[in-house]
């Protein structure tokens, strides 16, 4: 069986003043900026444009239009179907080593020619930082695209045993029908991963990008193209999300969900799922990635400045609307006042606006929507608890919310409990001596299980945290924040309300997408039907 090229995880670029990458990102986000894209509709490699349309724009400037993008009827949805039925056929049976090469050389080409452009569009239409985009749209999806395939390959690896006489295989079949895959606005590697895993195990699949991270999706799709993908693999299906998913829902080759998103949203298509279920020929594969009230704990043992440094980037990096990103915090008694007074501190030196500006340390949020939700929070902030640091928003020409930090008395406050999906984080200082309760406390606050961390220097502390926290994480930290998982390295996923903990770009996720079949060979089959102890004595 061949074998593909061992994955190593890309290094993210520095973009240190003066450097051939910084020069080359600056001149394509001026050169994208100027530019107003038109995105249709791609199914079986066919554009379609619909002519009804909606604009991206950048969150930072919410004037500046990026792209305009058309919006599918019920129609395309059928013809979208229909596309990935018939691609299904071919793409079903070809060498799983031929798929392989397709995303192995969409991952040289985003190494190399295409990175300053995913970037740039990851930082035009949803406000991130240089280095967050590179980890994200460059390095991330590099790594999804590098790793998968070597996944891939050991899962078709795996064969069962044979007895004298037989040969027992698997068959590692993609499903039968077309995956639906719909990804969120906050990372651009989660829009280029939730269509090519499946497709990579040989399924065909119809994609619903987020309508605020259209213009690194379009692009995504079209670095697709460069790299082989045949049409009808990935059908590219934009619109009103409600109306999209309802026709998916109702046909009877839906053979999988790849879901990244909130929970609510995944509640209700699970819901609409059960309700269908006599409609489909299988039983449709449901994988979602969902929300999160990530924590930080600290032991009276943490040390203060490594705890308030992972404070700072693990709840305010591309601000906050990371679903690992730190949201609630436990700080001891003892240790508050330091560590609250070096967050704050390093709050005022973080720069918010233009990402295109490199000294900016958060753009804005992704849009109207989720700015007046973050400032709803603001205001309970202002009311009910003491907000030490930041606390405003102001939205006039991008949607900019203020890194805040906020100080509750009570750890059942709601700011402690529900998830924000912005830069807001909430501190809780409790009594040190509370500690095994406080752990108690922070498994049963929120419904989500995604990340946490503890942080501590007494080695029994870090045990405890480890063994009461072991259901409140799908990804734990320890002494480290609870964001930045790498491919290959910390597969990503939580439990509970988070998600059905499939683990993104790992073998647990490949998994997913096949439908075994055994075939066992026999090589001399019986010719007598009757056994030998039947003989007389
Ligand atoms: P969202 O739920 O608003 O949207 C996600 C996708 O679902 C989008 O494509 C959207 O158009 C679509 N959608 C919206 N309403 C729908 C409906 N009624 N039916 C079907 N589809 C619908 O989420 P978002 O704002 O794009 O992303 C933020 C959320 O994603 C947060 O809750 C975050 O925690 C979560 N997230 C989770 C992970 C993870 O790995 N667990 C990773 C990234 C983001």
């Amino acid at each position: 069986m061949p074998t593909v090229p061992p994955p190593v995880n890309e290094p993210n670029l520095a973009y240190l003043p003066g450097s051939k990458e910084r020069t080359d990102l600056k001149a394509r986000l001026k050169a994208m900026a100027c530019e107003r894209i038109d995105i249709p509709l791609v199914i079986g490699g066919r554009e379609i444009r619909t002519g009804r349309t909606r604009q991206t724009v950048m969150p930072h400037t919410h004037c500046h239009v990026l792209a305009d993008w058309h919006v599918a009827g019920p129609e395309h949805v059928h013809q979208a179907i229909a596309a990935a039925n018939d691609a299904s056929r071919e793409w079903a049976n070809w060498r799983w080593e031929d798929r392989a090469a397709v995303f192995l050389r969409a991952a040289e080409l985003l190494t190399t020619t295409w990175r300053t452009t995913l970037n740039a569009a990851t930082m035009l239409g949803q406000s991130k930082t240089a280095i967050q985009a590179e980890i994200d749209s460059a390095s991330e999806l590099i790594d999804f695209w590098r790793f998968n395939p070597h996944y891939a390959e050991e899962l078709y690896r795996e064969q069962p045993t044979s007895s004298h006489g037989t040969w027992n295989q698997i068959d590692y079949r993609p499903l039968e029908g077309f995956v639906y895959a719909v990804t969120p606005f906050n990372f651009t590697a989660i829009g280029g991963n939730l269509p090519t895993a499946p497709a990579l195990m040989g399924n065909t699949v119809i994609w619903k990008p987020a309508s605020s991270a259209m213009l690194s999706a379009c692009y995504i799709l079209r670095l697709l193209e460069a790299a082989g993908l045949p049409a009808g693999v990935i059908n590219f299906v934009p619109g009103d999300a409600v109306q999209i998913t309802n026709v998916l829902l109702e046909s009877p080759d839906l053979a999988g969900i790849h879901f990244t998103g909130s929970t609510g949203v995944f509640n209700s298509m699970w819901r609409t799922v059960g309700e269908n279920t006599g409609r489909y020929r299988s039983y449709p594969r449901v994988v979602g990635e969902t929300g999160g009230k990530d924590f930080i704990v600290a032991h009276r043992s943490a040390d203060v400045q490594e705890l308030a440094v992972a404070i700072a980037r693990g709840g305010f990096e591309y601000q906050g609307q990371k679903c690992s990103a730190a949201s609630r915090v436990y700080v001891p008694q003892s240790l508050w006042p330091e560590v609250r007074d070096r967050v704050a501190a390093m709050m005022r030196d973080m720069k918010m606006g233009d990402v295109a500006d490199f000294r900016t340390y958060l753009g804005a949020v992704i849009d109207s929507r989720s700015f007046d939700k973050i400032s709803d929070y603001l205001a309970d902030a202002n009311k009910n608890a003491k907000v030490i640091q930041g606390g405003t928003a102001r939205g006039d020409e991008g949607y900019f919310i203020e890194p805040t930090l906020v100080e509750t008395k009570d750890p059942a406050y709601r700011l402690m409990c529900e998830e924000i999906f912005g830069p807001v984080v909430t501190a809780y200082a409790y009594p040190d001596a509370e500690w095994p309760a406080i752990l108690k406390t922070i498994d049963q606050t929120s419904p989500y299980a995604l990340t946490g961390s503890v942080f501590a220097s007494d080695r029994a502390a870090i045990r405890e945290a480890t063994g009461t926290l072991r259901n409140a994480a799908g990804n734990f930290y320890i002494n480290d924040k609870p964001t930045g998982a790498i491919v290959g390295q910390q597969p990503f996923g939580g439990g509970r309300a988070s998600g059905t903990n499939d683990k993104a770009g790992s073998k647990m996720n490949l998994l997913r997408w096949v439908s075994a079949r055994t075939i066992k060979e026999t090589f001399s089959p019986p010719r007598d039907f009757t056994y030998p102890y039947m003989t007389e004595e």
